[in-house]
């Protein structure tokens, strides 16, 4: 993708996020003392029983919160119920306007408020108003919200409301009374920027599962699977299951729990692979690799276990995830790991979000676009630059194995010159050799020799036989083709191996090198010296070895030697009779 664009969208949503944030809902009319509530209660408990009690405690700003003490905190599955009172009456208004009581907490999983009429209490079941929602499009424009919301009639103002709440496990309560028309508007609002967050999220996936499937990297995939859980996870842990019409609340409840541990379980798994930690942290891979498989055992028992239990599963399991993920990245990032550092940035907004929603999902402060928007601005945000960090990370393994094979080739090509003339050595003199002869190849060796090269040594000195050696080096190389190899094979010993040539061509080579070097002058000092070279040739016989075709060509420059020096001398193989 384009880096502009990208630049624009993480601009746009940061923007959204800004402008969006203090539209806080809660506060559109003001509900002081116009609701009591009776929390939490035995779920047995009738309208009459409940009207009789006289221990109502006041809520100030509809903000209801469970307290956690109860024995049934870790396993049980103790139905919750809260009665709530609200006194219409108390309300701070005059006009006719259509009220709502919107219960703003996701997790709910129904309500039912009575309210009298025509002489005797009536009731709505948010249920059977879900249902009905199905059915009727009248009904659908009122009650296709994320939270269970009645609307007031007029005519029921005069006494006070009962709301009676349950859920099977735990929750926490924001109930908003609001004027419908300012609900509507500012609902659109914050609905937009949801569905902008989760139509980035959707396109995230496909975008990956794409690019996975075109270049077969299976952590693409991968990521996709995070992405897909944390968007059907935030899809429903902010209500918005509910505009599809009827679900089985407690059921979505129970599974949100799953796709929690889901979410923060793949996105772990990705971790382990997106920083290769069996490469860089072999130690801390073999851990994080079994606590992956306790995670993974984990997520799937939430499925089997109470809702209760598997709250506690996720809050004590994916609850630290994020900040293990941060403190591994972290660490890696100052270990060098350009990629950590990316990956650091990607997820310090969704750990920022993370912990606004922990706060209210602990029960510590109220539901409101503060602790909303940025998780699920955060998730967006993530999933754009890790995507993108994916293809940084195909990008640096590409540049490392080319800096590995491009010093590969370098470390192999020095070690098979020499250093000080540039020609092959004796080890790739012999690699060639023997790869020539097994190959079948026709060639010829030349091996060549410095006349008395010990005596030049001694009079000027070691300096100018390097000379000698190093002339003698550069007008090998210019004599031999491509195909063929010149190598110093000893101090002042060389060889040619000649391919393809007839044994009267390598002496002719061999011939006019010898010619060459011997009128080539030396001054040192203050004289002009010429150097000699002995020589000795022989053709490769079938059958042969690299070492009989040296000892005859070695023979032959011995020859050389002892008739004088400054001679080509031939080996030919005795063919026994
Ligand atoms: P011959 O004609 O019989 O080959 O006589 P020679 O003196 O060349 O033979 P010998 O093998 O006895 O001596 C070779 C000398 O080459 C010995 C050594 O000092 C010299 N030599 C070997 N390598 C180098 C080198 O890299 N630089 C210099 N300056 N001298 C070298
Ligand atoms: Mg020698
Ligand atoms: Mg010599």
């Amino acid at each position: 993708m384009n880096i502009l664009i990208i630049r624009q969208l993480i601009i746009l949503l940061l923007w959204t996020l800004l402008l969006a944030i203090p539209n806080q809902s809660f506060a559109a009319l003001p509900v002081a003392k116009s609701i009591d509530y009776l929390f939490p209660i035995s779920p047995d408990l009738t309208l009459d029983e409940i009207q009789a009690r006289m221990d109502w405690q006041p809520s100030q700003d509809g903000w209801i919160k469970e307290h956690y003490s109860q024995n049934s905190f870790w396993l049980g599955e103790t139905p919750k119920v809260a009665w709530l009172k609200i006194d219409p009456t108390k309300w701070t208004t005059n006009d006719n306007n259509p009220y709502l009581i919107e219960l703003a907490s996701s997790g709910l999983s129904r309500a039912k408020l009575y309210f009298y009429l025509d002489g005797r209490w009536q009731i709505l079941d948010s249920e059977a108003l879900l249902r009905d929602a199905q059915d009727s499009n009248a009904a659908l424009e009122l009650y296709r919200s994320r939270f269970i919301t009645f609307e007031v009639n007029e005519k029921w103002r005069t006494m006070p409301l009962y709301l009676r709440v349950s859920s099977p496990a735990k929750f926490h309560l924001q109930v908003n009374i609001v004027d419908k028309n300012t609900l509507v508007a500012e609902k659109l609002k914050t609905e937009a920027f949801f569905f902008f967050c989760y139509g980035i999220l959707f396109v995230m996936i496909f975008y990956n599962l794409i690019i996975g499937r075109y270049l077969q990297d299976k952590l693409y995939y991968i990521y996709s699977v995070v992405i897909l859980s944390t968007l059907i996870y935030q899809f429903f842990a902010h209500g918005h299951g509910k505009l599809f019409g009827y679900l089985d609340w407690d059921q979505v409840n129970h599974l949100l729990n799953f796709l929690a541990m889901v979410s923060a379980w793949t996105a772990l798994i990705f971790l382990y692979y997106f920083l290769n930690f069996k490469t860089y942290m072999p130690r801390l891979a073999k851990y994080f690799g079994i606590s992956l498989v306790v995670f993974g055992l984990m997520t799937f028992l939430t499925l089997f276990l109470p809702t209760n239990a598997g709250i506690n599963i996720a809050l004590v399991f994916a609850g630290p995830a994020p900040l293990l993920v941060m403190s591994v990245a972290l660490w890696s990032w100052y270990r060098g790991s350009r990629l950590a550092g990316i990956y650091v940035f990607a997820w310090s907004f969704y750990i920022l979000g993370g912990l606004l929603w922990g706060l209210y999902w602990l029960g510590i402060v109220p539901l409101s676009n503060l602790v909303e928007f940025p998780l699920v601005a955060g998730a967006a945000l993530e999933s754009i630059l890790l995507s993108l960090a994916l293809g940084l990370r195909i990008q640096f393994i590409k540049q490392h194995s080319k800096i590995l094979t491009k010093s590969e080739k370098y470390y192999k090509e020095i070690s098979a010159l020499d250093p000080m003339t540039g020609l092959a050595n004796r080890r790739a003199f012999d690699e060639k050799m023997a790869a020539l002869i097994n190959e079948g190849a026709i060639l010829n060796l030349v091996l060549l020799d410095i006349d008395l090269f010990k005596s030049y040594n001694d009079s000027y000195g070691h300096l100018a036989g390097d000379k000698v050696i190093k002339k003698l080096s550069i007008i090998l190389q210019e004599a031999v083709r491509e195909e063929d190899m010149a190598a110093r094979i000893g101090g002042e010993e060389f060889a040619l191996i000649l391919r393809n040539e007839k044994i009267e061509t390598a002496r002719n080579i061999a011939e006019r090198i010898r010619l060459l070097f011997s009128q080539t002058p030396f001054y040192f000092s203050g004289q002009n010296i010429h150097c000699t070279v002995s020589i000795g040739i022989a053709t490769l016989e079938p059958g042969e070895s690299a070492i009989d075709i040296i000892e005859r060509a070695d023979k032959a420059l011995y020859r050389a030697k002892d008739k004088g020096r400054n001679q080509t001398q031939m080996s030919v193989k005795v063919i026994a009779s």
